[in-house]
């Protein structure tokens, strides 16, 4: 029987008192591309942290691949890519591949006693993001795309099932955000990843994903990307608690960024 990658019921978080995520029911299936939206402060990274085992909920069940959280092991199924990865590594004296095989290095201890055949891996992490051309370089050199597609490729060298990636468009130039995409869609199709999207960005999200998830502290929406666009604006609006201008095109538009 093929299980859910994600299976969360009736979760609760609060920090002291204050309750920022309230009876959340979320299943995520094999496969899956999903956008979980939700503005600054509505719970995301709160989520995340309660997926990851990171944080633990007051109240709540959470299901990875099928078993219970407390009791799940294959954390390698799971690749995290955070918001700052991208950030840090400027002027850093690594190549594209070393960061790569980095993703490797708690089972291998030093890079030279990699194997061949994980040399292999983590060229084939490389070419699934794009980045062949550019496995010599130092990461230093490289654009904040091309940064991000690094430590994703990071993530992919222990084969995940899931990938959740957090604000992985952030450092990233507006020309390349298309192509950037692109590569996000691959690995969810080709490779059979299932991926998780979080982003602040509800406008411009629907045409990326195959399911999107709407959070502000309860879980608002869930559905397909169609769905969502037939949700009216006043709807989203009113769970925003400001003007939501949802686009169903690629183009940025007005007055959806309150950051
Ligand atoms: P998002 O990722 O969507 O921006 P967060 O999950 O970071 O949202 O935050 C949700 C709410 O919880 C916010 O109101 C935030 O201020 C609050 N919060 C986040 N982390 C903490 C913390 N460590 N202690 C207390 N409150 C927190």
């Amino acid at each position: 029987m093929i299980h859910p990658v994600i299976e969360i019921e009736h979760l609760s978080y609060s920090y002291d008192r204050t309750k920022v995520l309230d009876d959340i029911n979320l299943t995520v299936e094999e496969g899956a591309f999903i956008g979980l939206v939700g503005p600054n402060g509505s719970g995301k990274t709160t989520l995340l942290k309660c997926l990851l085992g990171l944080l633990r909920p007051q109240s709540g069940s959470i299901r990875l691949f099928g078993e219970e959280l407390k009791k799940f092991k294959n954390w390698h199924e799971i690749g995290f890519v955070s918001q700052k990865a991208s950030s840090f590594n400027t002027g850093f004296p690594a190549s594209v591949f070393e960061v790569v095989a980095s993703g490797l290095t708690s089972k291998l201890g030093l890079f030279r006693y990699m194997k061949a055949a994980d040399r292999v891996k983590v060229k084939k992490a490389i070419d699934a993001v794009g980045l062949s051309e550019f496995s010599k370089r130092n990461i230093g050199e490289l654009s904040g795309g091309q940064q991000q597609r690094t430590f994703i490729a990071r993530a992919l060298v222990s084969e995940p099932k899931l990938l959740i990636l957090d604000e992985p468009t952030v450092g990233v130039d507006s020309a390349s955000v298309q192509s950037f995409y692109r590569m996000l869609k691959d690995l969810n199709r080709r490779l059979g990843i299932t991926l998780i999207l979080v982003t602040h960005d509800v406008g411009t999200i629907s045409d990326k994903v195959t399911r999107v998830a709407c959070l502000n502290k309860t879980l608002h929406f869930h559905g397909s990307p169609k769905e969502f666009d037939e949700l009216n604006g006043q709807s989203l609006s009113d769970y925003y608690g400001h003007p939501v201008h949802v686009l169903t095109h690629d183009h940025h538009g007005e007055g959806h960024h309150h950051d």
